[in-house]
């Protein structure tokens, strides 16, 4: 019973559902529009893996939602209103500062192919949603303002200005004497250099200034003007426009980043103007009283994502280096509240997340049994919201990673050479094309785990040419030894020849470490490898009887 899970998704769907039980204003949200889970971006440049945190969270809560029988939808929105306020690095500044404080969607887009500078950053990360299982509704704020959604939302704003305005001097000590709107220009066409002073409530007009010192970033022209602010003709501050999201979309789940929810910060604001102003009750996890606690940072490669500070890697970058698929896996199995900082580079990280996706794996396909009945729904649960596509029947044959790159290595990186080996050897039963697909992606995730991540322990190639190795007479014994048990060794069973090495070791009086650096130096020339039994097997015997004969 999903009510009863543990699972983080879970509990929010869960406690969502209860929220709404007990605002009528809700209530009749839901019954209108279904359970909206919220977020939105601003596509002011490559967006950071960081924001990818928060998209599997609301996909995977409407997902949890969806499976305890809500009508549940995950909308994403492009915040394509806001002005352009600095030019992302790697492009034309010439070209662009003229377009600076124009709202990005009426900037043209860097690259061909996209409506506008918006369109591009925005789509950039989300053409690649179907690769994290993300089931999302994309939309633009600037239709919401077009169709004229958040009109009645501008006119209490503005007719309320006093009110935000307490409501800032309450939260900062001081108020924010400004009209919530900003036109665009009517002149120039930008809308972060414009400051409106008068509303008139009868003529529903708005005056304004567009100034050439109101932002460092962008110059107005000095035009003077009134405008209508309904239908697109401007926009609400962003944290008025926040609030006003609110009821205008029917959100009821909506979470952000941690740094959004600091006491005074955005979503306060956006609290009181929703509750006071627009008689909405915010989202979970806050409420009308309480801010509640938005989600953590998620880091790869150490540093800090944040799109503020500009630093940080892209999430289509990542996207592009490490499985969608394993990184979804990271992010649902972890509690929003906790912190990820996952470093692939140069450590066995990946390795470790990879065997625990297998578990949660195994456990769902009842392969691998655990006692503890918690554990076994939280795992299932795991499971079923973190798989990208249709949930398999049967349990998908899969190798450990750390296998896979063995393998991958040893057949040159050919992935066709590396099936056939597999099977050879018996390691994956004869595989049909479903099954084929789940092993080639396994090889696929290793050879680029060994090229991008893998530390230098976990790298190697079987050597092309022998070298003459100098050894001492007790280790020419028992690599002869070796090589006879090679050429007698009916079928290549792992087992036996592992056995079969310890068994020459003893015999010769060796240390093991000294015999399989010896062997290490001759495949390999390094004084460490792959689990030597399997290696052999892998390189095939013949490979490895030359490479030996000619060493010794
Ligand atoms: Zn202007």
């Amino acid at each position: 019973m999903p009510e009863e899970s543990l699972f983080w998704a879970d509990q929010i769907a869960a406690a969502v559902k209860e929220r709404v039980s007990r605002e009528p204003v809700l209530q009749k949200v839901v019954k209108e529009k279904g359970y909206i889970c919220y977020d939105e971006k601003t596509p002011s440049g490559k967006i950071h893996i960081g924001s990818g945190r928060g998209w599997i969270i609301h996909d995977t809560v409407a997902k949890a939602m969806r499976s305890m029988g809500m009508r549940a939808r995950f909308i994403l929105s492009s915040d394509d209103m806001d002005p352009m306020d600095a030019i992302p690095s790697g492009l034309d500044r010439k070209k662009f500062l003229p377009f600076m404080g124009m709202p990005m969607k009426d900037v043209p887009s860097p690259v061909k192919g996209y409506a506008s500078f918006a369109e591009y950053y925005f789509m950039d990360s989300a053409e690649k949603f179907p690769d994290f299982g993300i089931e999302v509704v994309l939309e633009r704020t600037s239709t919401h303002y077009e169709n004229g959604d958040f009109n009645p939302y501008i006119r209490l704003a503005l007719d309320n200005f006093r009110k935000i305005q307490e409501i800032y001097k309450k939260l900062y000590g001081k108020a924010n004497d400004k009209l919530p709107f900003n036109p665009i220009c009517g002149n120039c066409g930008k809308i972060g250099t414009t400051a409106a002073y008068e509303w008139d409530g009868e003529r529903e007009i708005v005056k304004y200034t567009c100034s050439p010192h109101l932002v460092d970033w962008a110059k107005g022209c000095g035009h003077q003007g009134e405008i209508s602010p309904y239908n697109g003709s401007g926009k609400l501050p962003w944290k008025v426009e926040w609030a006003a999201k609110w009821p205008a979309v029917g959100v009821v789940f909506e979470t952000a980043g941690k740094d959004h929810f600091s006491k005074g910060g955005a979503r306060e604001v956006a609290i009181r103007i929703a509750s006071e102003i627009f008689n909405y009750p915010p989202p979970y996890p806050s409420d009308r009283s309480e801010i509640g606690k938005g989600y953590e940072f998620f880091t790869v490669g150490g540093a800090k994502m944040s799109t503020s500070k500009g630093v940080g890697v892209g999430f289509r970058e990542i996207s592009e280096i490490l499985s969608a698929k394993i990184l979804r896996y990271l992010l649902v199995r972890t509690r929003p509240h906790a912190v990820i900082d996952f470093d692939p580079y140069g450590t066995n990280k990946l390795l470790l997340l990879y065997d625990s996706y297998d578990r949660t794996e195994r456990i769902y396909f009842g392969a691998e049994k655990i006692e503890n009945e918690k554990e076994l729904k939280q795992e299932k649960r795991i499971y079923e919201l973190s798989h990208v596509g249709k949930l398999p029947e049967n349990l998908p044959p899969r190798i450990p990673l750390s296998f896979a790159s063995m393998v991958i290595q040893t057949t040159n990186f050919d992935i066709g050479k590396a099936i056939q080996k597999l099977q050879e050897t018996g390691k994956t039963r004869k595989l049909g094309k479903e099954e084929k697909a789940y092993i080639t992606e396994r090889l696929n995730d290793a050879s680029s785990w060994v090229r991008k991540f893998a530390p230098e322990q976990y790298r190697f190639s079987l050597r092309e040419k022998s070298e003459k190795v100098r050894l001492e007479a007790g280790l020419r014994n028992a690599l002869a030894d070796l090589l006879h048990a090679l050429t007698s060794l009916p079928d290549e069973e792992e087992e036996k020849l592992e056995e079969k090495i310890y068994s020459i070791i003893k015999r010769n009086n060796l240390e093991a470490k000294e015999f399989f650096r010896a062997c290490y130096t001759i495949l390999v020339g390094k004084d460490h490898g792959p689990k030597l039994a399997q290696f052999i097997l892998f390189a095939g015997k013949e490979k490895v009887t030359k490479l030996i004969e000619e060493s010794i």
